[in-house]
């Protein structure tokens, strides 16, 4: 059944899982929605657009969509050391059916809700279709990971593993990899690129331990550890055999591809943080037990990034193979 914009809404109204518990959230309804920030707290708030063909293959799954489309914007909040609170969903929609609706929302659903995440409002139009959430973080005040903080010294750490998401893509785009590849290990990467996971705890615990600078890996390493450096006025000296590469893209792309997609891949969503060389990182278990942390280098008062092993500077674009 195709659907109006009042059904559109109704049905993100008429979900129970999206709506905020919170006694102080005014949610979908009314002409705005009305959310207090706590004394002492600060509201991050970031906004990302998907739009089909351009972010997403046209014809994907609405539920790996609603899915991915959360999960790129809580990293955001993840980045900032934020707590996750709320969001707003701008959809256009071409026409729309109630089976892709509901698979759209249970993909929302199955990250929003134990994220605590509300859906507290949005606007729905028909067009071309696109995806634009924002969404809003509490973090105390003054202890948001911002990417101006890193000092020379300090040590660069990753979480997770990198370039599995570039991994994935011949698979997105292409629909699949040659028969040759081991098919476990394919389908562990078109999870990385679909499911994404929001490093939400692991932001938190840096922020109120003392890291001093952190961003996700959206657009990959080289470039987004770029915008630290440019950002704190430094450079970095990286260690390319430390670079956290997983068993499945290794199996699938070989140690040289790995390396080039783990260095300037998009879509990872780790965090990429900093901290002072003089204090230990010893993580909770609760967070290690989601992921792993790996330091890769560390911030030096030079210029750029260089390749520790060969001295030589390091640019995306020379690890760019796809
Ligand atoms: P208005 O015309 O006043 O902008 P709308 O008819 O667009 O109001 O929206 C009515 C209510 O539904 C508002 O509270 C709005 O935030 C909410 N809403 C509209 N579209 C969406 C959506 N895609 N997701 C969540 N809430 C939505
Ligand atoms: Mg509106």
């Amino acid at each position: 059944m195709s659907l109006g914009e009042f059904d559109l809404i109704r049905h993100f109204f008429d979900r129970p899982e999206l709506r905020s518990s919170r006694p102080d959230v005014l949610g979908i309804g009314d002409d705005c929605a009305l959310l207090s920030v706590p004394q002492g707290m600060q509201l991050a708030q970031s906004l990302d657009t998907l739009v089909s063909g351009v972010h997403f293959p046209e014809r994907c799954d609405p539920f790996l969509l609603g899915y991915r489309a959360l999960a790129t914007n809580i990293s955001d909040i993840a980045a900032m050391g934020a707590e996750p609170h709320s969001f707003t969903l701008g959809l256009t929609l071409p026409e729309s059916d109630t089976d892709w609706l509901q698979a759209f929302s249970d993909g929302l659903v199955a990250l929003a809700q134990p994220s605590g995440l509300a859906l507290i409002g949005g606007d729905t139009t028909r067009g071309p279709l696109t995806i634009s959430i924002q969404v809003q973080g509490l973090v105390p005040s003054g202890q948001a990971l911002r990417r101006n903080g890193a000092g020379t010294g300090d040590l660069i750490y990753v979480s997770g593993s990198l370039g599995d998401a570039a991994g994935a893509l011949p698979a997105v785009l292409e629909g699949l990899y040659p028969q040759s590849c081991d098919e476990e290990s394919v389908q562990y990467l078109l999870q990385r690129y679909y499911q994404p996971s929001p490093r939400v705890k692991l932001g938190q615990w840096l922020a109120a331990n003392g890291a001093t600078s952190a961003l996700d890996i959206s657009d990959g390493l080289l470039g987004d550890l770029g915008h630290t450096l440019k950002a704190s006025q430094v450079g970095a000296e990286l260690n390319l055999e430390q670079l956290p590469l997983s068993p499945q893209l290794l199996n699938v792309a070989g140690k040289q591809k790995a390396q080039s997609y783990a260095l300037s891949g998009g879509d990872d969503y780790e965090l990429c943080f900093t901290w002072p060389a003089h204090k230990t990182l010893e993580l909770p278990e609760v967070i290690r037990a989601e992921c792993s942390v790996t330091c890769i280098g560390y911030i030096t008062d030079a210029e750029g990034i260089c390749d520790k092993a060969t001295g030589q500077p390091l640019s995306s674009a020379a690890y760019r193979h796809f």
